[in-house]
């Protein structure tokens, strides 16, 4: 077999710019139509040969990410990642997965998920038997809808609309770059537990579930590049759960909207917060005036689209 010395992988975060939750399915989840976009909060992750499955998560230079939360063992996304492809390869699953995070953990970024996509790219490339044909994209993005839903699309990147359990994805045309804010909160949120209030708000409200369905706006807004009416077509119909959960996000939201954002929503299944800007400079007119008014634990600025799970 080829020996590869090291493989690190750079990965970025996801926002959800529309999060339609339909009703509960038999199976326990639920239909979506989740449009993602992948922004530039990257994680990396280094794939060593190793004498077995070993684990080390870090907080990436620069970045204020509480990495407590993250299991070191097989609870990682990474490390099940890991032996999938260990599996599929026909090797032992022997390697030393170094994690740097970025992407805040339980922010409803898909963090977890993006270092699963990473360690899947990594691995591959690193158990590349020369004598045996590769593991195409395509093989990579079916292992992928076996970790989770959130993973195929931290491989492909860009900006997708996925359908399904959201991992059934097409790639859809937007013309970047966005500018946005985020603003992290101290603690994760469940993502099971939100999708239960949204569920138990629906049930007392008795409001059946609408079938999600793609808002053309928006995809027209992505088509178009207009930040403007970008801002206007976010929609997540997790938020009214994220809220009742976490209500100081309330105000979250309301100090990024008055200080000029396009539009503000719950990343995913929160506590982060994304807000859209009209350029740069807005960008930092909103990320200065979240700090001033004291509503998150980080502010954080990226851009996107950015390319999903890439090789350094
Ligand atoms: P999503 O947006 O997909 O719901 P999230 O961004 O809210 O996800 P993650 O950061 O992916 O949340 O982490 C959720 C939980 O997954 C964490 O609390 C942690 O216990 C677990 N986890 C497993 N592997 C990882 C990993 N590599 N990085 C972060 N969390 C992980």
């Amino acid at each position: 077999m080829h020996v590869t010395s090291a493989v690190s992988v750079r990965v970025p975060a996801k926002v959800n710019l529309q999060l339609a939750v339909g009703p509960l399915r038999g199976d326990g989840y639920h239909d979506l139509v989740n449009v993602f976009h992948a922004v530039s909060l990257f994680d990396e992750v280094t794939a060593a040969p190793a004498d077995r499955l070993e684990i080390t998560v870090r907080a990436a230079p620069r970045s204020r990410v509480d990495i407590g939360g993250v299991p070191v063992g097989d609870g990682n996304l990474a490390a099940r990642a890991a032996r999938l492809v260990a599996a599929r390869l026909g090797v032992e699953p022997h390697v030393s997965l170094l994690i740097r995070k970025a992407i805040p953990v339980a922010g409803g970024m898909a963090g977890g998920s993006a270092d699963a996509a990473a360690a899947l790219v990594a691995c591959a490339r690193l158990w590349d038997d020369r004598d045996a044909p590769a593991l195409t994209r395509d093989d990579l993005l079916a292992l992928g809808a076996e970790l989770g839903s959130d993973v195929p699309f931290a491989l492909l990147g860009g900006t997708a609309v996925g359908v399904g359990r959201g991992e059934r994805l097409t790639p859809a045309l937007a013309r970047g770059p966005f500018h946005w804010v985020f603003a992290t909160a101290d603690g994760g949120l469940s993502t099971p537990a939100v999708y239960g209030e949204c569920d138990r708000l629906r049930d007392a409200a008795g409001e059946p579930a609408p079938d999600p369905a793609v808002s053309d706006a928006l995809m027209a807004a992505l088509a178009t590049g207009d930040a403007k009416a970008l801002g206007a077509a976010l929609a997540n119909d997790l938020q009214p759960a994220a809220l009742s959960l976490r209500p100081s996000l309330a105000r979250t939201l309301a100090a990024g909207r008055d200080a000029g954002a396009l539009g503000a929503l719950v990343s995913g299944s929160g506590p982060t917060c994304a807000f859209l800007a009209g350029s740069g400079e807005d960008a930092d007119d909103v990320a200065a005036a979240l700090d001033a008014a004291d509503v998150a634990a980080q502010v954080l600025r990226a851009t996107g689209p950015v390319p999903g799970a890439t090789p350094l």
